[in-house]
């Protein structure tokens, strides 16, 4: 036996989960729901993570006056003609049960006066569907419930601070991971199935309104065991993030413009519809700021009652700002992932056993950009999906001996020179030459987000070529896949 070998410590469960964000802690209760014996590990406290920062909520069509249709009419049309459809239809018509099962869960959403569920309005929603918690503070809200659900569960055991490094393999399958825990010692997780959950790669970008973990490190762990990666080209950028020495990048929600925040320049003019998609907002922004003079956007917040979103009036004053007196610098910063690793409407990826959920995923549902407050009800209605799929997935029928998957763990973090290369050169708006360059870096996930944007030649949604300045009808329906080097589209139903 190998010296490793005798310093690795061997844990078995039925469903292994790494990440402890809204869609991995979901899906480790419904696994465990299920009656399957749950590991999860988490790399970090809960306040690093995305979900944790989410603010203006889940969207849901619960109103009288909505439907699943009209959601799903919503969300096709964000996503610019290549969302899965059978993707937007799982995530609209069972948004609503799941709202229902949080509540159940002991999540309190936020209510109106009437005592019934306070619906907020967001950018490319055609009507209020959007429920929250504590105002802006739903994120915090719901993984602080599903994490004390998950702590007392008696199915499900929780490594905490501990990392995966590398994916294991067993007979064609994902066994399970090898995580490295923070005392320095190395344990190997053997699952019939595994979740990956790790959340998006925003904070690959250098401008991001992200926590600094969230740099796609699922992605690399898969793409390094050769799993499918899907749509890297389509990166979201949030019109809003806050310009500020103290507070850069804090992300004002438009849940502000919701309520009738106005975006104005150094003239005190408005110059976009403020509930126009964000794709549309960002990029009207991003050429203000880069106007001959140098430019300036400001969010007016004076007729707001921040009463309503304590928390940015709390990080606001943070930052010396009195939104009652005068505007607020923002800018927009990389904020979503719409790509990541392929999967199938259940969590399924490529490599049999190995799911993926949340942001971390790329079923498809977002197209070529994220409607607002769709993701975290995507961690819930997918967590769902992927949590019953692992669930149901056959034990291994040998005993493994652990040498498969011992090759050299991949790295997955990225430089500052790579964070500040994707930033100047797969940006808001993109060109040939730039991307072509990005090709040369050292981080390999940012390699591959280049050639799916160099592969894509045309402008839609979240991806925008100065060069490509419109849609390709050629692309319609055509999600980017990366398996190995060269990218290729495919259509999924
Ligand atoms: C500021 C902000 C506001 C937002 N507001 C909203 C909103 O109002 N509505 C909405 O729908 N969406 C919102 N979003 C997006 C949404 O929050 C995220 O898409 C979603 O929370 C992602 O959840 P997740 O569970 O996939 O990942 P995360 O919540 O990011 O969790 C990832 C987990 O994986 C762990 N992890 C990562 N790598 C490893 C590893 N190698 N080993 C072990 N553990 C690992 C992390 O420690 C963490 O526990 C917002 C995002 C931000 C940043």
């Amino acid at each position: 036996m190998s010296r490793q070998a005798e310093q690795t410590e061997a844990l078995r469960a039925d469903v292994a989960v790494v990440g402890a964000g809204a869609a991995g802690l979901y899906a480790a209760l419904v696994a465990a729901h299920e009656g399957a014996r749950v590991v999860l590990v988490s790399r970090s406290p809960l306040a690093e993570t995305a979900s944790y920062w989410a603010q203006g909520g889940i969207a849901a069509a619960l109103a009288v006056y909505d439907s699943p249709e009209q959601h799903m009419a919503d969300t096709l049309a964000a996503g610019r003609g290549i969302s899965r459809p059978s993707a937007v239809r799982a995530l609209c018509e069972e948004a609503p049960a799941i709202v229902r099962d949080l509540e159940r869960l002991g999540v309190r959403f936020d209510a109106d006066r009437h005592g019934a569920l306070a619906l907020g309005l967001e950018g490319g929603h055609s009507v209020r569907r959007v429920v929250h918690a504590g105002g802006a503070a739903t994120g915090r809200r719901i993984t602080r419930e599903l994490s004390a659900q998950v702590a007392t569960h008696e199915r499900i055991e929780v490594l905490e601070r501990a990392t995966a490094r590398r994916l294991l393999g067993s007979g064609g399958r994902c066994g399970g991971i090898e995580v490295d825990r923070v005392d320095g010692s190395k344990l190997h997780l053997r699952a019939a199935a595994t979740v990956l959950a790790t959340g998006g790669a925003a904070a690959l970008w250098a401008r991001t309104t992200n926590p600094p973990g969230a740099v796609g490190a699922g992605l690399t762990l898969a793409a390094h065991a050769g799993v499918t990666l899907a749509d890297l080209e389509f990166v979201q950028f949030h019109p809003t993030a806050l310009v500020s020495e103290a507070s850069d990048g804090f992300l004002i929600t438009e849940a502000v413009r919701g309520e009738g925040a106005l975006l104005v320049d150094d003239a005190g003019e408005r110059f976009v519809d403020e509930l126009a998609p964000r794709d549309q907002v960002a990029l009207a922004i991003e050429h203000v700021l880069r106007a001959d003079d140098g430019g300036r956007v400001f969010l007016d917040l004076r007729q707001i009652d921040m009463t309503h979103f304590p928390n940015i009036a709390a990080e606001l004053r943070r930052a010396g700002i009195d939104p009652a007196r005068e505007p607020v610098p923002v800018a927009p910063a990389a904020h979503y992932t719409m790509g990541g690793i392929a999967t199938d409407v259940d969590g399924r990826s490529s490599l049999p056993g190995l799911l993926a959920v949340g942001e971390c995923a790329c079923s498809g549902l977002h197209g070529a950009n994220r409607l607002a407050s769709n993701s975290l009800a995507e961690c819930f209605v997918f967590g769902r999906r992927a949590g019953l799929s692992a669930a149901g997935e056959p034990q291994p029928v040998a005993e493994d001996d652990g040498a498969e998957g011992l090759d050299e763990p991949p790295d997955p973090r990225p430089s500052h020179e790579t964070r500040a290369s994707l930033w100047a050169l797969a940006g808001i708006e993109r060109t040939a030459e730039g991307l072509r360059r990005l090709l040369d870096d050292a981080f390999p996930l940012a390699r591959q987000v280049a050639a799916s944007a160099l592969a894509r030649t045309e402008s839609r949604g979240a991806h925008q070529r100065a060069d490509h300045p419109k849609a390709e009808s050629r692309f319609d329906g055509l999600h980017g896949v990366v398996r190995g080097a060269e990218p290729a589209f495919e259509e999924w139903r």
